[in-house]
C-alpha cells in the first residue's frame, strides 16, 4: 500500500453506486412498511447508468436512479433493501443541517467561534480577536474565507507535525494543504503529507488526532494492530476524536 488515508464516507449506497447519469424522466415512488415510517423516493431515468444506484440528498430527500430497462419495481426494491442504510444516511444529513443551522453568522475555528463581520472594499479576509473581517461582497466572501483557512491550516498543521515528528523520532517530507471532498489527509511512502484545510473548521483535538495519525502511518503505512498500537501509545485517547470526525465530519463545511 503506498498511501493512507482517513476518508469521509459517499451519500450513495456503496452497493448500488453507479457509472454516471444522464437526465432521464422523473417520477415518484414510496416505500409504505406496515407499521413502519412511510419513506417517498423520486426515480430519475438514465441512460448512462449501469446499474441502480440510491442516494440520499444533502435535504434528506431520497432519489433512485435507474437505468433506461430496467423496470421501475426495482426502484422500490432497492429502497426496501437498502432502508436501514437510507435512515442513517438522513439521520446524519438531518445532523448536519442542524449544525449548518446553529451557526447564525458565526463560523467554526480550532473550537472557538468566529463572527464573521462584511467590510465594504475589504478582499482579503482578517481576523481581528474573536472577529472574522470578510468581504462585504457575497461573491467574494466564501473565496476569501476559504483561502483564510487555507492559510491557517499550513501553519497549524505544520507545527503539529513538526512536534509530533520530533516526539516519534520520525520524518517527513512537505506539506500540502487540499480541500478533497472525500479526504482528511494522507502520506505517502516518501513521506509527504497531504491535510484537508476543512479540518480547522473541528475542534483542535481533532486535528490533533488526524496529524498523530498520519505521523503514525510514516512508521507503519497500513491500518493493521500495529497501526492502532503505535497511535495508542502517542495518543492513548484517539478513538474519542476518531468517533467525532467519523459523526461530524459532514458539518465540516463552510
Ligand atoms: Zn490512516
Amino acid at each position: 500500500m503506498s498511501q493512507s488515508e482517513i476518508g469521509r464516507r459517499s451519500t450513495s449506497a456503496p452497493d448500488r453506486r453507479a457509472g454516471g447519469s444522464g437526465i432521464g424522466g422523473v417520477t415518484d415512488g414510496t416505500l409504505a412498511p406496515a407499521g413502519g415510517e412511510a419513506l417517498a423516493y423520486r426515480i430519475r431515468r438514465s441512460d448512462r447508468a449501469r446499474r441502480v444506484r440510491v442516494a440520499v440528498e444533502v435535504d434528506g430527500t431520497v432519489t433512485v436512479v435507474l437505468p433506461r430497462r430496467i423496470p421501475e419495481a426495482a426502484a422500490l426494491a432497492a429502497v426496501r433493501e437498502l432502508a436501514p442504510w437510507i435512515a442513517r444516511r438522513r439521520a446524519a444529513v438531518a445532523t448536519t443541517a442542524a449544525a449548518l443551522a446553529a451557526r447564525g453568522g458565526r463560523l467554526p475555528y480550532l473550537g472557538a467561534w468566529l463572527t464573521v463581520v462584511g467590510e465594504a472594499g475589504r478582499q482579503r479576509a482578517h481576523r481581528r480577536a474573536d472577529v472574522l473581517l470578510v468581504p462585504a461582497d457575497q461573491e467574494q466572501r466564501q473565496p476569501a474565507i476559504e483561502r483564510w483557512y487555507r492559510r491557517q491550516a499550513a501553519r497549524e498543521v505544520a507545527w503539529r507535525l513538526d512536534a509530533a515528528c520530533a516526539r516519534a523520532g520520525l520524518t517527513y517530507h512537505g506539506l500540502t494543504i487540499r480541500g478533497q471532498a472525500t479526504r482528511w489527509a494522507s502520506c505517502s511512502a516518501r513521506g509527504a503529507m497531504s491535510f484537508n484545510w476543512r479540518l480547522l473548521l473541528a475542534p483542535p483535538e481533532i486535528l490533533d488526532y488526524v496529524v498523530w495519525h498520519e505521523v503514525c502511518h510514516l512508521a507503519v503505512m497500513d491500518h493493521s494492530p500495529r497501526f492502532w498500537a503505535l497511535l495508542g501509545e502517542h495518543l492513548p485517547g484517539y478513538a474519542e476524536p476518531r468517533a467525532w470526525l467519523a459523526r461530524h465530519g459532514a458539518s465540516l463545511v463552510l
